[in-house]
């Protein structure tokens, strides 16, 4: 195995931190990079969702293109293979994870590319609204439990149903953002707090 996915795959949650750490300084300006690293962000979650948008996690292609597997079929529906662009936003489980999401927020999830995908989140999440920090912390929460569902099926045979799944990313919104300051009083607010369950305190 070559040293650089060696080093991926053996890098747990744990050390998340000292990956991070190691690469804040030098990490490259991309465009879309403010999706990631906001204020109320979590470090570990915005590191694989940065790692993903790089395209650097050991997905099953990235794999296969370096020779190390054959095995290619993405975990979650068994008929794709497991690509950057299918693990987090094409695969039909993933699109319904997205759709859910975005009903939420009151808005429909339309299929799109990887491309389009990233130039809509980047035009319409960039306002210091709830709305666009919902949006940001909800993407970087699905990427990283995907990547960890993802994980656990592959290699531990365990794996959680959509649901929960669906579950888990909106407790991480709800107590990320329950208690903080926001406008209590514009409706798009007040729906948002309902549909995510964000309380006062
Ligand atoms: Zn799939």
């Amino acid at each position: 195995m070559r040293p650089e996915v060696h080093q991926l795959l053996s890098s747990g949650v744990a050390t998340a931190s000292t990956i991070w750490d190691s690469i804040r300084e030098r990490r490259p300006k991309v465009p879309w990079q403010k999706l990631l690293w906001f204020p109320l962000h979590i470090p570990k979650y915005s590191l694989i969702t940065w790692m993903a948008f790089l395209d650097k996690l050991p997905t099953k292609v990235r794999l296969q293109r370096m020779g190390v597997t054959n095995d290619t079929i993405c975990v979650l529906c068994s008929t794709e293979p497991e690509s950057r662009d299918h693990l987090f936003l094409s695969c039909p489980i993933v699109a319904s994870l997205w759709e859910s999401i975005f009903s939420f927020s009151g808005l429909n999830f339309a299929a799109c590319s990887w491309d389009e995908f990233l130039t809509q989140a980047r035009n319409n999440w960039k306002q210091k609204s709830l709305f666009s920090l919902v949006m940001k912390l909800a993407l970087n929460t699905l990427v990283y439990f995907l990547w960890e569902e993802r994980n656990k099926r592959l290699f531990q045979g365990r794996s959680r149903t959509i649901e929960d799944l669906l579950k888990a990313i909106k407790d991480v919104v709800s107590v990320h953002l329950s208690g903080r300051t926001f406008n209590r009083f514009l409706v798009v607010n007040i729906n948002l707090c309902n549909h995510w369950n964000i309380a006062d305190h």
